[in-house]
């Protein structure tokens, strides 16, 4: 007889878990072991459903990189004992949670659906029972030979399942909260899932054990390049100390002012041992600093390109990079490598 598939639900916080108290109406999470009483319906799909509740829950802007620790743990810990996950996050940071996990849990052969909700589970027009339902089934959907669809680290909103570490939250207000511009969904929800398998990252042989890394580095810091900016402050903040990264916003396809005074205060940084990682502050396209003469410029001191990278996929790669390596010439080898689909290699 085939074993019943099974699922762990991990429920850390935000919005989804949350329910209205109908005398105050303020909002309150509500008891998560109890899911399966607020909704029924999940008894419908047969499967073996347990649910994992953070103590305490989180509201995402608390997430951190202890957080993310503790995550990919109770992800290890149950690597064998399930199916698939499925984790209850916050909307406000999940792309870079998404992002992160992908990188710490290194090549996963199951599924890790992050999911959450922009209207509480407990609320009459909820977004969280159809995003839940559907992650749920996603992570229990096998190929004719019992493998897992999507082994992969994503995210599922609003009938699209996207690779986690390409996506952005992109609006506050809609329940399509996020967007992967650069790489198309993994899948469609309609009356079927549609898996868009072309575009998923298997496995080249099945059945290897979890490796997951927990080093991480967190001296990053972004900056976004602005109209006027000041030489003064920019110079302030290339020379902070303890920095060993910095994530580079800049315009279009990676330009920036083209005055010296800007290469040259970039420049310091990079002489004094600090990787500069440039991204776009475009949602989408990429990085291509042989493009323009700016972008030319930033090539030439040592500032490496980061193509159509997100900046959440940025900072959570350059941590788990800088945890991993001490050496920069390992760290900026591996920044122009696709390591979890996070990247278009040209
Ligand atoms: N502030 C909430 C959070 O990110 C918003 C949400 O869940 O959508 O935790």
């Amino acid at each position: 007889m085939n074993k019943t598939t099974s699922i762990l639900l991990v429920y850390t916080g935000g919005t989804i878990g949350m329910k209205q108290d109908p005398e105050t109406l303020d909002l309150r999470p509500f008891d998560f072991s109890q899911i399966l009483e607020e909704m029924p319906e999940l008894r419908k799909f047969g499967y073996t459903i347990d649910t994992y509740s953070f103590d305490p829950v989180i509201d995402s802007s608390d997430v951190n990189i202890e957080f993310w620790k503790n995550l990919t743990h109770l992800i290890e810990q149950n690597y064998g004992r399930y199916d698939g996950f499925v984790i209850l996050h916050g909307t406000d940071t999940m792309s870079f949670s998404a992002s992160a996990l992908s990188f710490m849990l290194g090549d996963i052969e199951k599924p890790v659906v992050f999911t959450g909700s922009q209207l509480p589970i407990g609320m009459l027009r909820t977004d969280g029972k159809e995003n839940l339902i559907s992650s749920i089934e996603i992570a229990a959907s096998k190929d004719r030979n019992g493998h897992p669809m999507v082994p992969e680290v994503c995210i599922y909103f609003e009938s699209q399942l996207y690779r986690g570490n390409r996506t952005t939250k992109y609006t506050a207000e809609n329940f399509r909260a996020f967007r992967s511009a650069n790489y198309p969904v993994l899948a469609e929800v309609g009356i079927h899932i549609k898996f868009n398998t072309a575009f998923i990252r298997y496995p080249e042989t099945w059945g290897k054990p979890l490796r997951p890394t927990y080093e991480l580095d967190p001296s990053v810091l972004i900056i976004k390049v602005i109209p006027g900016m000041k030489k003064e402050l920019l110079d302030a903040l290339v020379s902070i100390d303890g920095i060993r990264a910095i994530v580079l916003e800049t315009y279009g396809s990676g330009n920036a002012p083209s005055g010296s005074w800007f290469t040259d205060s970039v420049k310091k940084a990079i002489d004094r041992g600090v990787i500069v990682l440039n991204i776009t502050q475009c949602l989408a396209g990429r990085v291509d600093m042989d493009a323009y003469s700016t972008g030319k410029s930033l090539k030439n001191i040592g500032v490496t390109g980061g193509g159509d990278c997100t900046t959440e996929a940025a900072v959570a790669k350059l941590f788990f990079l800088l945890g991993q390596y001490s050496d920069n010439e390992d760290i900026v080898y591996f920044l122009k490598k696709n390591m979890r689909g996070e990247l278009t290699e040209v």
